[in-house]
């Protein structure tokens, strides 16, 4: 199975910038050991469908849990499908904290998303108060069992302490593998054989520099990746290092 790395750029970039990225990343781009996608805002991606190097998918950062109709502004699973895009996230813990989004918003988007043929990117992860009460595994996979109660097993893990997005605290790639281990023992007990097909991917401060030792462990099967996927250098820089 190849490690994912999964770029969520969040709210950054326009479409000129998304161009300039994707002619960057372009230029020096060769496909390797790991897959790459996109998690891009949605107005930028049709022009990242028609100017990533081949070998590099498309993904969004939210879809709807309706499946279309009177809601204002909200953007369908099938819309995104249209477009060519493989991944989405769901759950990210931005999405969480700033639009109160609960385990059942989660899985039904997720399950949404698997109805047209798109993979869910579905984002678990403690904040600081938890980790330290020492209830960070406990915790996690309660939030998992929600967040894919009724979901098929073509989806993909993301663990994401929060206390380590964006924060440039990264865990230990022995932490990551402590919670991607009791994922895994979940995802198993959910999916049986199937779990095994099941990546489950670290996030929260990956870099150029670290992302190696993370993804050496036996369940980390790659990485979101924030901040460092805005420029091209360092999605490069990771790219080879895995
Ligand atoms: C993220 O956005 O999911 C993330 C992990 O961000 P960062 O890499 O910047 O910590």
């Amino acid at each position: 199975m190849k490690n994912l790395l999964a770029l969520n750029w969040k709210m950054n970039k326009t479409p000129s910038e998304a161009r300039s990225w994707a002619a960057e990343l372009t230029e020096r781009f060769e496909e390797g050991d790991a897959e790459l996608a996109v998690m891009a805002p949605f107005v930028t991606i049709p022009t990242l469908a028609a100017n990533l190097p081949a070998g590099v998918g498309l993904g969004a950062q939210d879809v709807s849990a309706h499946e279309s109709g009177a809601y204002t502004g909200e953007t369908s699973a099938a819309m995104l499908a249209d477009l060519g895009v493989r991944y989405v996230v769901v759950g990210h813990s931005e999405r969480r904290e700033y639009h109160a989004e609960s385990d059942a918003t989660v899985a039904a988007k997720a399950k949404l998303a698997q109805a047209n043929g798109v993979t869910p990117i579905v984002c678990v992860g403690e904040k600081l108060d938890v980790r330290e009460k020492g209830e960070h595994v406990a915790y996690t996979l309660e939030q998992l069992a929600g967040s894919l109660d009724g979901v098929g097993a073509d989806v993909v893990v993301a663990y994401e302490p929060v206390w380590a997005i964006g924060t440039g605290k990264t865990a230990t790639a022995d932490d990551a593998e402590e919670l991607a281990a009791a994922i895994r023992t979940a995802l198993e007990q959910r999916y049986g054989k199937r779990a095994a097909d099941i990546r489950v991917l670290y996030g929260g401060s990956v870099k150029p520099d670290n992302i190696a030792s993370i993804c050496a462990k036996p369940n980390v099967n790659g990485a979101l990746v924030g901040g460092a996927s805005l420029k091209a250098a360092d999605v490069l820089g990771m790219n080879d290092a895995l």
